[in-house]
């Protein structure tokens, strides 16, 4: 039990998350932070990011976008705008909307709403890199 830190990523719609795990990668403000059982407690601003956890020897990973962490020292809550687990992505929508970005970035239309379209284009990024690691999840250790 001292050894483990109890995880939960919440969305608006759901609750992805509500296990014990034995570590966890977080992307933070400041970059990515990596959280073991006993880590000084902290809250985060959540960025567009993968977040990953390791459990039993086994890695799960999570497309993410905006919102809070707060980590205790054997417990994280995560409450994040939107999460993906690896294998939920629909990875054909998440290329439309790279490709809609990429585009929008090329027209620059007076009207362009430039940080919005930038945070589209990065969110397909991540998820298409999260996507791509459904089914290599056992292997990475
Ligand atoms: P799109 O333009 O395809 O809607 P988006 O980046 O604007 O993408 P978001 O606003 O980040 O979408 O997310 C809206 C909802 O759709 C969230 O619940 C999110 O989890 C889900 N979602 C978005 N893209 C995908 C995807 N490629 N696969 C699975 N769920 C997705």
């Amino acid at each position: 039990m001292a050894d483990t830190l109890h995880l939960q990523i919440i969305t608006p719609d759901k609750q992805l998350v509500r296990e014990d795990v034995d570590q966890v990668q977080i992307p933070g403000k400041t970059g990515y932070l990596g959280v073991l059982p006993g880590h000084a407690p902290l809250l985060t601003e959540l960025m567009i990011g993968e977040i990953s956890y390791n459990q039993g020897g086994e890695t799960q990973y999570f497309a993410v976008s905006w919102g809070f962490a707060e980590v205790l020292p054997h417990k994280v809550t995560i409450l994040a705008d939107t999460a993906e687990r690896a294998e939920d992505i629909d990875v054909k929508r998440a290329q439309e909307a790279k490709t809609r970005a990429e585009e929008a970035l090329r027209t620059a239309a007076a009207d362009l709403d430039f940080d919005a379209t930038l945070f589209a284009l990065r969110r397909a990024e991540v998820r298409l890199e999260v996507a791509a690691k459904a089914g290599h999840t056992t292997a990475a250790h």
